[in-house]
């Protein structure tokens, strides 16, 4: 591993922050970014450090302190308040103990803290308090772990490390790993460092550049062994498929989606759904398609920390009927409820009840397919997908150097289900649309991006389906702004087009796994007197309007069936089904067929639980961030059919309905959540969102 401390850049940083912090802390966090940019040391949260230096208390003294890491903070990315400080005498008392509960632990650490509102510290701050040294740098490093994770470890550490370290057999986390850790100190005072087995490794220094420089000497040493060890040793190619990793992604996708979604006890939302991050690196693919895959993956998680987002095992399913969907659909639903038989088998043993509880994998490992990382949200499963990809080629060297060996069943349940693990998780599913997944056409409109802003708003992830590529653009990275990294797609799409629909979902698929919620919004509009007509306006618009309904429903409908988790179709029609203007033939007979559609998919779809319902909105003119691309287009027309200038439109619609109503984007975006999040048991229903327009009361 390369040491990439650079003195310049440690200087520039304590330059940086010297108004803030003094210059031993700011090198604190400029050797914990280079360890946390490393994702072979620490990956998401995981990994802590510290530093011993006096903080000033309420009276002015100078006290003993020591600022650890905050818990489940980014290392990459840590700041000075990430570091909450600690009273360093209070917390070395605590070493007289013989033993201390997690509650009692994080009691100890908030009377410790010398800012009540100061984030929580690291699990191991009790270890860092009980080392001597004054900075102290502790990871999960991927090297450290393929050695320690085998029938014999000891032997591998001093062909590696000779004496440099001192080995600490698997202790829990927390105190009782504090006290092990400070004892194997003492006993080898002269160590650099500390393996942790089926853990990680600590180092430690008077200084910053010390500690770093033994954690990636002692790093790069065991990465030297094994790949020693493992020169000329591969795994053995065992499967090989005509077909792309990606072709067979999307089959398995939406089957996977709808087998591991979770039973709810809500009678409105009985199924859960969680969301795709799929992987097909050279790395996955090598491994899902060994020989040594099905014996090897199954094997425990690499090391406690990892718990938490990926489950102690993946489902490894060998042999895929690709050739043949129901057969393939038979073996996944077997696997996938074995998996919860055996995890629920595994929590009933260590004393929990495995009732609202969830145990479908987090990882479903497909030979030709590669890797489907699920989470509640794309952030949480990319770090699933990312701990699960340093996780096989960490069993892959320690397979190929020796013997994998994980951590026990008891360990595993231990940090599983510990409380201070779990906080780190936070609340999930906690709204309307948690875990579901909104297909919009038009996305990138005026109409398309409100609804894309409501829907994420109550917590789904949204697809935008539209010609317009810039346009798209700017409104993923807006709504990624607004809700969160991950949580916006963009597809160019052609609705009038069937490949380039297909293609479309294909993506989503591919991306989030599946679609829960489709809405076709993508229209256009053409002004005229139906004598003055032409074919070509005619048939231009009732290719996007109702072809592209169509086309977009049918593909929708195709995704939803596979799932088997029911879903909503949401069509955005018009005032005009109900309400027709004069000029406007074209619009209105097309928005009429779109309409129509909707009321035969409500009944062919709802054996399926698939509710579909339509919105009737009037004259949505969007605003300046985000203009609707038909009015402008319409606008003037559609002006001079009413004797008006195109200015005085959004006025003149405002005043012929009979609440006096500016009718917004969000308007319709608030219908589509009101219907997608099953408040009531409606399908084939039309909802007016247009002010109340007498004319167009659905009737
Ligand atoms: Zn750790």
């Amino acid at each position: 591993m390369k040491n990439r401390w650079n003195d310049k850049d440690a200087k520039t940083t304590v330059n940086r922050l010297s108004r803030n912090v003094q210059p031993d802390i700011a090198l604190r966090l400029y050797a914990a970014h280079l360890i946390g940019r490393e994702s072979d040391l620490v990956l998401h949260g995981g990994g802590n450090v510290s530093v011993k230096c006096d903080e000033r208390d309420a009276f002015g003294d100078d006290v003993p302190a020591i600022r650890v890491k905050a818990s489940g903070t980014n290392m990459a990315t840590l700041v000075p308040s990430d570091m909450p400080a600690l009273n360093l005498a209070s917390l070395a008392r605590f070493r007289k103990l013989d033993a201390l509960s997690d509650a009692d632990m994080v009691s100890a650490f908030r009377t410790s803290q010398f800012d009540g509102d100061a984030p929580l510290p690291s699990i191991e701050t009790m270890l860092h308090a009980f080392l001597p040294h004054r900075y102290v740098d502790h990871s999960h490093a991927d090297a450290v772990l393929a050695l320690t994770n085998q029938p014999d470890p000891a032997s591998l550490i001093r062909e590696a490390l000779g004496d440099r370290v001192a080995v600490i057999p698997y202790v829990r986390p927390g105190f009782e790993l504090a006290k092990a850790a400070a004892k194997a100190l003492e006993a080898m005072p002269n160590a650099d460092g500390l393996i942790l087995l089926q853990h990680g490794l600590v180092t430690f220094g008077e200084d910053a550049r010390t500690s770093f420089d033994r954690h990636i000497e002692i790093v790069t040493a065991c990465e030297e062994l094994l790949a020693d060890r493992c020169a000329d040793r591969k795994l053995t190619v065992s499967f090989a498929c005509d077909e792309s990793p990606e072709a067979l992604a999307i089959t398995a996708a939406p089957i996977l989606r709808g087998l591991l979604a979770e039973n709810t006890n809500d009678e409105d939302r009985p199924r859960q759904p969680s969301i795709l991050e799929w992987r097909a690196t050279d790395g996955i693919m090598a491994f899902v398609n060994s020989q040594e895959a099905e014996k090897l993956a199954p094997t425990p998680a690499l090391t406690g920390d990892h718990l938490l987002h990926t489950k102690p095992w993946p489902l490894f399913v060998p042999h895929p009927a690709w050739r043949d969907d129901d057969e393939l659909k038979r073996q996944l639903e077997s696997a996938v409820t074995s998996f919860r038989k055996q995890y629920e088998a595994y929590v009933v043993r260590h004393g929990r009840s495995a009732e609202c509880l969830d145990t479908a994998p987090r990882v479903v490992l497909l030979p030709g397919a590669g890797a489907f990382c699920w989470g509640p949200s794309k952030r949480l499963a990319r770090v699933t997908a990312d701990i699960h990809e340093h996780t096989l080629a960490a069993k892959t060297a320690a397979h190929l150097a020796g013997s994998y060996q994980g951590l026990s069943e008891e360990h595993l349940y231990d940090m599983e289900f510990r409380d201070l693990q779990r906080r780190k998780l936070g609340g999930l599913h906690s709204k309307p649309l948690a875990g579901q997944v909104v297909m919009i056409s038009g996305g990138a409109g005026a109409i398309g991006v409100a609804v894309a802003d409501c829907c994420a708003a109550a917590g789904a992830h949204v697809a935008l389906a539209d010609l317009d590529e810039p346009r798209l653009r700017h409104a993923v990275e807006t709504l990624e702004a607004r809700h969160g990294e991950g949580i916006a797609l963009a597809i160019h799409m052609d609705v009038t087009n069937e490949t380039s629909v297909r293609d479309g979902y294909d993506t989503v698929v591919c991306h989030f796994g599946g679609v829960d919620i489709v809405v076709p919004n993508a229209g256009i509009a053409h002004v005229s007197p139906i004598e003055a007509l032409s074919l070509e306006d005619f048939r231009r618009v009732l290719d996007v309007n109702a072809v592209g309904y169509l086309l977009f429903m049918r593909e929708g409908i195709r995704i939803l069936k596979e799932q088997g988790l029911g879903g909503h179709i949401i069509i955005s029609a018009s005032k005009n089904v109900f309400g027709p203007g004069k000029d406007f033939g074209a619009y209105s007979a097309s928005k009429a067929a779109g309409h129509q559609l909707g009321k035969v998919a409500a009944i062919e779809l709802a054996p399926f639980g698939v509710r579909v319902n339509m919105i009737n909105a009037d004259a949505v003119f969007g605003d300046e961030e985000n203009p609707s691309g038909l009015w402008e287009t319409v606008g003037p027309d559609r002006a001079k059919s009413r004797n008006l200038e195109a200015k005085d439109l959004p006025d003149y619609y405002r005043q012929r309905n009979l609440l006096k109503a500016r009718v917004l984007g969000r308007h319709v975006g608030n219908a589509v959540v009101f219907f997608a999040s099953n408040a009531t048991p409606t399908t084939g229903a039309t909802l007016p969102v247009d002010g109340g327009v007498v004319e167009a009361f659905p009737r």
